[in-house]
């Protein structure tokens, strides 16, 4: 949907004048792949100047160029990746559904398992990821990858809920962090890292959690911050200035700080995940049902993406 702002089109929708500051009116949403079933976890991987992404049930994993817009098939199978961030060393840690763990794909290209148990049972299927900037790894465990055999394989839950983890790659140890979300979903530091969200997806109508991150690491609060008015938050990530861009049905939305809805992009298709990258993080990427799309932004995205 595009419309009029002045003389020129414009494919933003401008709910609030602060929205204005972060939107070049004349960018345009581009598509760069498609021919996917269904699109998630889109990453830059700044040294590759390539996006990965998941493409779930066809269990693969492809990459676009952004050199020479080449999309490729990165990794098949790929035990039905889902959510992907980097960790500060630069490597790449995915959500495997179908495996039912989170994994690291070291610099020679091998897997080392980080999580695949608590407390002696499987995980459900991890969904998103994300690193602190003290190299812990945070994910969320709803049961997508084990509910039916489209997103992973059908398996019965062992764990008694869905929660949110996190790891210390160090010691390997594993802690729920959070446990009264029904499914929760994405998830991303502020860019201080003194709030926690989180997407619960297994409510009527999606919901977006807000945790402070207390001095000794834990959670507390959890309060509803913000609810969806078409659908479901899934992935979303924070800018430089701490507005968060999700996923929101078939746009994208952005939050500010204080959880105002300032302004919103409409895609074409019904949006799962979103990432910054880039040379210069100021491009969202997007991944919408079949296809992946970028936008050109005037704001920056939070390290890591
Ligand atoms: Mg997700």
């Amino acid at each position: 949907m595009a419309f009029e702002s002045g003389s020129e089109p414009c494919e933003f929708e401008i709910l609030d004048a602060r929205f204005d500051d972060c939107i070049r009116k004349s960018a345009r949403l581009e598509r760069l792949a498609s021919g996917c079933r269904w699109t998630e976890g889109p990453v830059y991987v700044p040294a590759q100047r390539r996006l990965l992404w998941s493409d779930i049930p066809n269990e693969r994993m492809l990459s676009w160029c952004e050199v020479s817009g080449h999309v490729a098939e990165f990794r098949r199978p790929s035990s039905y990746t889902n959510g992907h961030t980097l960790d500060r060393q630069g490597r790449l840690i995915s959500c495997e559904q179908g495996g039912r763990r989170v994994v690291r794909t070291e610099h020679d290209g091998s897997l080392t398992v980080l999580a695949s148990h608590f407390g002696g049972q499987r995980l459900n299927s991890p969904n998103d990821v994300v690193v602190k900037s003290d190299g812990t790894v945070w994910f969320t465990d709803p049961p997508y990858g084990i509910c039916d055999d489209y997103e992973g394989v059908r398996a019965p839950q062992e764990q008694a809920g869905c929660w949110v983890y996190r790891l210390d790659p160090v010691s390997g140890e594993l802690r729920v962090m959070a446990d009264n979300l029904v499914h929760p979903n994405g998830l991303a530091f502020s860019p201080d890292e003194r709030c926690l969200y989180v997407a619960d997806t297994g409510v009527e109508r999606g919901t977006m959690h807000r945790f402070a991150v207390d001095a000794d690491g834990s959670l507390s609060g959890g309060e509803v911050f913000i609810q969806c008015d078409t659908g479901f938050y899934d992935g979303f990530r924070c800018d430089t200035e701490g507005r968060i861009w999700t996923s929101a049905g078939r746009a994208i939305h952005c939050h500010a700080p204080d959880g105002a809805l300032i302004g919103r992009i409409p895609v074409p298709e019904r949006v799962s995940n979103v990432s910054f990258g880039g040379p210069k993080r100021n491009r969202l990427f997007i991944c919408a049902t079949s296809s992946v799309y970028s936008v050109l932004l005037a704001v920056n995205g939070v390290k890591p993406c």
